[in-house]
């Protein structure tokens, strides 16, 4: 029993670690809950083996060395949950015990986001922090300011205010997010929650402002000068001076009641543009509220309703594959119709094709469906009991579905690609990688305008960009003669990047900015690579035979040779340029931390890179200097004992402008 709390703890401890503080979960909420139910009834049943510091008696997050902490003058506590109808009358029952027969319970959305406290002093909004572990949260202010939501200046002026909401992520932004995510081969968000978190909890406060984050207020936590009675008041005072409160608050005089509403609420689900993982029901007077106090890790006058994951059973009447604007093959599933948390599901992801393998999914087979993240479908496992023997398994194709090419399994990765670059399904991704910063640097042709052009029928291959001209873009809807000059400009000039940028603009497997750097100073010209082969990597520094084998494969294909002839007959370079590689970093790893005076993190990895020097995320042996600006955390503390170089801004650069010299 003590081993199984003891290992319950861990894993749960190690699970919140991951979904609050790296805004990376690693298994769903529904296993997380099941796992902290087991604890919770553990320890009841064994109080000696209770413990101050379990997760079922702690607020789940903590402030992070990223941003300074700021404590909570009301503490953020977490909410009770409750799973079924009887567990919400076993609280009311407590309610009753308390209060008698008299009261009244709000019942609110619980939107699926992360929790934040925002304080404003004579009217003035001045700090904004995340929850951290309910005492102490995280100083994201200059953040929170690129809410447009969030009232900066108050109409009326109170001492000192402090209201608590939840920021989230709008389905729509989310789903938009993750397909750039995609497009720029990121790795995308879990679910809208996590996406959130992560775009607030960013060091550099533009990031955030592009991610088009939401807010509801749903709670006053302090008004210094004004006295309230109960909560339906205090949100109406905050929704009249500007705070976006939650939009549906109703109140009810018992739990069954209260319960249809939570009902209603979560048949309302699908249709709310954003994601809900409960409802909330809260004693509505204040000084009831008194009389019932709260635990250290939750009030005792509130509870929160979790909607169940809903899990149906199907028929996975076949297999196919779609193939995404990475060339990555996906295989989905084709199933007989079912209802599925409020919409008919024919659809589910089956992920990849080791997921099928794993889990012994065939065609013909029943399985378990489920929405994972409320949104996409997927097929969770088979049931093999069900077996009629009909069923057959599934062989992923060895040619892309959609133009026939080669389909290529790049070692150590899950996913099977489409190897073509003109694959009319990966188009728009080679096209947007192609002219990407670190690419060919083409300012002005980003997603949305790289589509207008293929839309409009005016590009379809990488090299067509080369044969565009001012008046075909201008003509376009929403593009003026202004902007269309100026990417020609921006297309013409990329015609002068050098060698290495191309090569990593081609969008081959395998090859990052940097090995097409080193591909460059190597074969010195694209023709060069392009008539290398495999034994000809075997042996460069940091190169070796997977990567020899990406590259031999990618000009295997006519399609992409024919590109880079294309290309060639436009003017673009395609020869090395011996001063365009400095080598002042060669072979030196770097790692930042905290905040540099001038120069941004992706400027700072920039002049590394161009250096010939690579940039880590954290410090090792092998580290060589640690550039470390204003609130360096536990990495400066480690560089410290490991003894390694660490350098400030104006050092860093100093050593630049002295090699070039
Ligand atoms: P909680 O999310 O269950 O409830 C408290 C939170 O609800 C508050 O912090 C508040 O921000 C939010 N909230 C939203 N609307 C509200 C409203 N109208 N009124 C009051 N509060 C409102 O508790 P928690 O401790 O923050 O987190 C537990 C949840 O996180 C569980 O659902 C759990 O599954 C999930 N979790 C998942 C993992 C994982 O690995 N998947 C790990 C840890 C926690």
């Amino acid at each position: 029993m003590e081993e199984r709390i003891r290992e319950l703890r861990k894993r749960l401890q190690y699970y919140s670690d991951c979904y609050y503080n790296e805004d990376n979960p690693v298994v769903d909420d529904f296993t997380y809950d099941k796992l902290l139910r087991e604890l919770k009834q553990l320890e009841a049943e064994n109080p000696h083996l209770r413990t101050e510091d379990s997760p079922t008696v702690k607020v789940g997050g903590r402030a992070s060395g990223v941003f300074s902490p700021v404590e909570h003058r009301v503490p953020l506590q977490s909410l009770e949950d409750a799973f079924s109808y009887d567990e919400l009358l076993e609280f009311d029952t407590r309610v009753q015990n308390v209060l008698g027969k008299e009261y009244e319970y709000i019942v609110e959305l619980k939107i699926d986001g992360l929790s934040v406290s925002l304080e404003y002093e004579n009217g003035v909004f001045v700090r904004g922090a995340t929850r951290g572990d309910g005492i102490v949260g995280e100083d994201v202010t200059a953040n929170l300011m690129e809410l447009k939501e969030i009232p900066k200046v108050l109409p009326v002026s109170y001492p000192y205010l402090c209201v608590r909401g939840e920021v989230y992520m709008q389905k729509a932004v989310f789903e938009e997010l993750n397909a750039m995510q995609e497009i720029l081969e990121k790795k995308p968000f879990a679910n809208p929650r996590n996406a959130a978190a992560g775009s607030l909890r960013q060091k550099d406060s533009s990031i955030t402002a592009e991610r088009k984050l939401s807010l509801f207020i749903f709670n006053l936590q302090l008004c210094e000068g004004k006295v309230f009675s109960s909560h339906r008041e205090s949100l109406s005072f905050l929704k009249s001076l500007g705070f976006p409160v939650s939009p549906y608050f109703n109140s009810f005089s018992n739990m069954e009641d209260a319960f249809s509403e939570i009902t209603r609420l979560g048949d309302m689900r699908e249709t709310l543009p954003f994601d809900i993982d409960g409802a909330v029901v809260k004693i509505d007077d204040f000084s009831a509220r008194s009389l019932l106090g709260e635990t250290s890790k939750f009030p005792k006058w509130a509870i929160a309703y979790k909607y169940p994951a809903e899990i149906k059973e199907t028929k996975l009447k076949n297999i196919f594959i779609q193939v995404g604007r990475t060339g990555v093959l996906t295989p989905n599933a084709e199933l007989e119709p079912v209802r599925l948390a409020g919409t008919t599901v024919q659809k589910a992801t089956l992920h990849n094709y080791d997921n099928i393998r794993d889990k012994d999914i065939r065609i013909g087979d029943t399985v378990r469906v489920r929405k994972a993240g409320d949104i996409i479908p997927e097929v969770v496992e088979s049931v093999p009991e069900k077996r009629t023997g009909t069923e057959r398994e599934f062989l992923m194709p060895e040619n892309c579905p959609v133009c026939g090419a080669k389909v290529v399994r790049v070692e150590d990765e899950v996913a099977i690609r489409c190897s073509n670059m003109e694959c009319p399904a990966q188009i728009l991704r080679s096209i947007v990688h192609f002219a990407s910063k670190d690419a060919m640097d083409i300012e002005g042709l980003g997603p949305q305008v790289v589509n207008l052009l293929l839309e409009n029928g005016l590009i379809k291959k990488v090299s067509d960009i080369y044969a565009l001209t001012a008046d075909k873009i201008a003509a376009l809807e929403r593009m003026g003669q202004k902007s269309a000059e100026n990417l020609i400009s921006a297309i013409e000039a990329s015609k002068q990047q050098d060698l290495s940028r191309l090569i990593f603009a081609l969008g081959i497997r395998q090859i990052g900015k940097k090995a097409g750097k080193i591909l460059a100073k190597n074969f010195k010209s694209m023709q060069a690579v392009m008539d290398a082969g495999v034994e000809d990597f075997v042996g460069i520094f940091e190169i070796g035979e997977i990567s020899g084998k990406s590259v031999v494969e990618f000009f295997s294909s006519g399609a992409n040779r024919q590109i880079v002839a294309e290309l060639d007959a436009y003017g673009v370079n395609m020869e090395f340029n011996d001063d365009s590689v400095s080598e002042i970093f060669l072979n030196k790893t770097f790692v930042l931390t905290g905040t540099l005076p001038t120069l941004k993190r992706n400027d700072a990895s920039k002049l590394i890179e161009d250096n010939g020097g690579k940039v880590s995320s954290s410090v090792s042996k092998k580290t060589d200097f640690v550039l470390a600006g204003e609130e360096a955390g536990s990495k400066l503390k480690k560089a410290q004992d490991l003894g390694i170089p660490i350098l400030t801004e104006e050092e860093f650069l100093g050593m630049l402008s002295e090699t070039s010299d």
